[in-house]
């Protein structure tokens, strides 16, 4: 298919527009026309030039600045990636050396620690996995056995009016680090004065699952104190504690260099728990 070419003529200007044209044109002024031709012919005068010179100067000056800072930018964001990735890194690696030193080493043998540190026996700490929550209060876990034999305990004491309960059961080091050091700190004890009631991080009893310490519901204000030998539920305790294999872990003896805490009791029943407490 073939277009037939376009004419244009002036013919195809409607009139009026040619006549608007043509007086527009004869209206322009002389020195509008010179204007409008003149760019053209512009020369570049010695000034003109300077300043162009200057303008392309700053702005390569500005794209390497630009540059510069942008590479410190991405330097500096480098730099913090890197930090974080590096603390993020040592994070991973501790808390890997920690899961390392609760699960695997158990017996404590592994450990550099002396096994004794102001007659407090170093104890490994449990592994979370191996503990279960008692039915009384789900925050507070131990040693599957010991647990069951604490859910008996409690059952039964209730179910004889004694108000027995427990409030501290499996404790990590980092808990007994801030209950030695930081309670020491803040009460201004000595070491050899805090260590007579509380052991030192890596030395309690609480880290193996085993081991609670038990308060009489109806006298809150008796927890952690002596005065806990006067409730019924150290009563009860006495009387019943060793048919569910739980013994006081320090009993009052004037020749230990420990105190007294009649709160404070161990399961002892079966191999494991048994060796932990008694093994020389
Ligand atoms: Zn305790």
């Amino acid at each position: 298919m073939s277009i037939p070419p376009i004419k244009a003529s002036e013919n195809d200007i409607p009139q009026a527009r040619r006549q608007s044209v043509t007086a527009e044109g004869d209206k322009l002024p002389n020195s509008k026309l010179f204007t409008v031709e003149r760019p053209r012919e512009w020369p570049l005068s010695p000034i003109r030039g300077l300043a162009l010179m200057s303008l392309v100067v700053g702005c390569a000056l500005a794209v390497w600045q630009w540059n510069a800072i942008s590479y410190q930018v991405r330097a500096q964001a480098n730099g913090v990636k890197g930090v974080l990735t590096a603390s993020r890194d040592r994070l991973k690696g501790s808390s890997a050396n920690a899961e390392a030193n609760s699960t695997g080493n158990s017996t404590g043998s592994e450990s550099d620690d002396p096994p004794e540190l102001l007659h407090h026996r170093r104890y490994a700490e449990a592994a979370i996995a191996d503990l279960v929550p008692i039915d009384s209060n789900s925050e507070i876990k131990l040693r599957p056995a010991a647990a069951a034999s604490i859910n008996k305990m409690i059952a039964q004491a209730n179910s004889e009016g004694v108000q027995l309960g427990v409030v501290s059961g499996f404790r990590s080091i980092a808990d007994q680090n801030y209950l030695f050091f930081g309670v020491k700190a803040e009460r201004g004890e000595t070491s050899k004065t805090r260590a007579e009631v509380s052991a030192p991080p890596g030395y309690s009893e609480h880290h193996t699952g085993y081991a609670v310490d038990f308060i009489d519901e109806s006298q809150p204000d008796t927890y952690t104190e002596e005065s806990f030998e006067e409730t019924a539920a150290y009563q009860w305790l006495m009387k019943n504690a060793a048919f569910y294999n739980f013994e006081m872990s320090f009993p009052q003896d004037p020749t230990s260099p420990l105190s007294y805490e009649p709160w404070h009791w161990r399961y002892v029943g079966d191999q494991k728990s048994l060796e932990l407490f008694y093994k020389e």
